[in-house]
């Protein structure tokens, strides 16, 4: 098959991740009848933090990084999200996750605001003690917000439960003791979860297992393409194929792999450990990511960056259901394309927020310093994701509106009601 190489149809425009937010807020809220001091609020983040700070690398230079840190909201609890490592990272960007993560916290009904962070580098260009130099500074530089009480970082794209111990650590010693709470996505040994590593895939895997239901689609004959192979994508992947389905097409960051006879996932994950990427799998052929989005298939699964599915490529799409295991993968002009053709989006805020409620559960046995089974964690994860599925399900149905409008309703209602209740101060 065709060798991977960027098509015009993969080149996807948003000049700015938080004014899609800002105006999907703006139309939720006029909808709703918010009042527009409220609806003020939830457009603007509470607080915006750059830091650019210098790291010592390995070969003596010293090189300066810019992070952030941005709480968007904290009326329902203390501001929730993870830390980001990617080289095309940005504050717009960093805005628009944040209030992603209040919304999403929303609607499953955990008690967190929303936050986000993120430092702009490679991590894969790193050696593990520039990393840990670069995280410990990092985590310094924003302690002056962060806290188990204020603002709690976890893993996202490119950082993860090692890194989270580093900032754990660093946090840890300034204060002078340990403080669990401080970060989530922990390593087992110093009180992270289990279940946390996989709860994004295995709330995604619920979702499409959910929406399968109502559509009528037996899951144990769909098939399924992935689009991102990191922890969301790996793990959604091999969730639905323990379910029975068929995951015909996977790809990252560097191309696709195609098997109409479904790709065995074990081997395919142990092949992008040895290899870094999906490619030249043995037992699949070579397809561009394009290829993969306009793939006939019944589940089409985005769980790489933002934007990924944009006006030049949603026409194509020919999956019966997308759910959307990365933040904010379709922009707002792909989603009314994706609309028009009747395919069922479960929004990003609902699919993919296993992983903050398995946080949230990791906050909460940190601070109680008691620790749950597995299958405690997971049978737990599902009833929030099956009640959160539910209730928005409900609001698409009475209110006639996607589940992607549903999702936010939900939610604003929520994050309205907490800002309405506490006032504002003075
Ligand atoms: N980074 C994940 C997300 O985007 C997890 C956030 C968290 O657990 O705080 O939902």
């Amino acid at each position: 098959m065709a060798e991977p190489k960027v098509t015009a149809a993969e080149l996807c425009e948003v000049t700015s991740h938080f004014e899609e937010v800002r105006n999907r807020i703006d139309s939720i809220c006029q909808k709703m009848h918010v009042d527009e001091g409220i609806t003020a609020k939830l457009k603007h983040c509470k607080r915006e933090l750059i830091v650019n700070f210098p790291v010592k690398m390995d070969n003596g230079a010293v090189n300066i990084f810019t992070g952030y840190r941005v709480e968007h909201n904290t009326d329902r609890g203390p501001g929730k999200g993870g830390i980001r490592y990617h080289p095309d990272v940005n504050l717009d960007e960093t805005k628009a996750l944040a209030a992603w993560m209040t919304l999403k916290c929303a609607v499953v009904n955990v008690p967190f605001g929303g936050a986000k962070g993120a430092v702009a580098c490679n991590p894969k260009t790193l050696s593990r003690s520039e990393l840990e130099r670069l995280t410990r500074r990092y985590a310094s530089e924003i302690s002056i917000i962060i806290g188990p009480e204020s603002d709690i970082p976890a893993p996202d794209v490119g950082t993860n439960p090692q890194i989270m111990a580093w900032i754990m650590d660093t946090y840890s010693m300034n204060k002078g003791y340990s403080v669990l709470g401080v970060v989530t996505g922990k390593p087992l040994e110093i009180g992270g979860s289990r279940g946390r590593f996989e709860a994004t895939g295995r709330g995604c895997a619920i979702c499409a297992q959910l929406a399968a239901r109502h559509l009528g689609i037996s899951l144990d004959k769909a098939t399924v393409a992935v689009q991102g192979f990191g922890n969301v994508g790996g793990t959604t992947a091999a969730a639905l194929a323990e379910y029975g389905s068929r995951i015909i097409a996977v790809s990252d960051s560097s191309g696709g792999v195609y098997q109409a006879k479904g790709l065995d996932i074990k081997s395919l994950l142990r092949h992008k450990k040895e290899t870094g990427s999906v490619r030249d799998f043995k037992d699949g052929d070579n397809i561009t990511n394009a290829e993969l989005l306009g793939m006939k298939c019944d589940i089409l699964v985005p769980a790489a960056l933002e934007g990924t599915l944009c006006t030049p490529n949603a026409a194509s799409i020919k999956a019966k259901m997308i759910v959307e295991g990365a933040n904010g993968p379709t922009t707002a002009e792909a989603d009314k394309i994706l609309h028009e053709k009747g395919i069922f989006v479960v929004p990003d805020i609902l699919a993919n927020a296993g992983g903050v409620v398995v946080s949230y559960f990791e906050w909460v046995q940190g601070t109680q310093c008691f620790f749950w089974r597995e299958e405690e964690v997971n049978e737990r994860l599902r009833e929030i994701m099956d009640n959160a599925f539910h209730e928005v399900l409900e609001v698409s149905q009475h209110e006639k509106v996607t589940m992607r409008d549903a999702a936010y309703m939900k939610a604003i209602e929520r994050v309205a009601r907490a800002i309405q209740i506490r006032g504002i101060f003075p």
